[in-house]
């Protein structure tokens, strides 16, 4: 298994690529930013693209993902409840004050249950609803590992007072959702360092 996280853009989103040393399949979830860079890492790695998978249609996460798409061929997938964040991009875009990122609706959607990924590293979708309406987490069972966007960190939870937030919803979805996973499942969160479930239900200050 090859599994690279590394943050892009101004805004350092975690992008992580997961490969399959075998049949040489890939997968890259939120190429926000930088994507020459991941592109390039695809190439020397000797990797397919299969799948860009988006953890939600904030700026930082999906900017990226057409430029990838162009240059791989890869499918975008996104959950239709962030549609309407999609298409706010030139206003997210000027939030930053970044450059309007070309966007174009999703290939595929991420509906809750969906199993996406490679052959031998499948996840599951996990609508998870709060950061934004479409945030969803994707669980790498076999692999114990989550990639949990912005909805959880280690020792935060994602803002909720951009539009489509909800703080009674961020929290419902980790409770209800993430912390029914075993304490040694891997987080890796959309921004800064991993953590482990065991360890945010103990000691995450917003989840008491
Ligand atoms: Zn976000």
């Amino acid at each position: 298994m090859i599994l690279e996280t590394f943050p892009v853009g101004p805004l350092q989103c975690n992008c992580t690529i997961l490969g399959d040393e075998e049949t040489r399949e890939a997968i890259v979830v939120d190429p926000g930013d930088e994507v020459t860079r991941i592109h390039r890492r695809l190439t020397a790695l000797g990797l397919v693209l299969k799948q860009i998978l988006i953890t939600h249609a904030h700026i930082d996460h999906v900017g990226g993902a057409l430029k990838l798409k162009s240059l791989t061929g890869a499918p975008i997938f996104l959950n239709e409840s962030d549609l309407p964040l999609l298409q706010m991009m030139s206003a997210q875009a000027a939030w930053l004050g970044l450059e309007t990122p070309a966007t174009a609706p999703p290939d595929e959607g991420l509906v809750d249950g969906r199993r996406v990924g490679l052959e031998n590293y499948p996840a599951q979708v996990l609508h998870t609803p709060g950061h934004t309406q479409g945030s969803i987490c994707l669980h790498f069972a076999p692999l114990k590992m989550i990639l949990a966007g912005d909805t959880l960190f280690a020792g935060s939870i994602g803002r909720t007072d951009l539009p489509g937030g909800n703080y009674e919803q961020i929290i419902e979805s980790i409770h209800s959702r993430l912390l029914k996973l075993p304490d040694e499942t891997k987080v890796i969160p959309g921004h800064g360092p991993a953590t482990l479930i065991g360890a945010e239900r103990r000691t995450n200050p917003f989840l008491k």
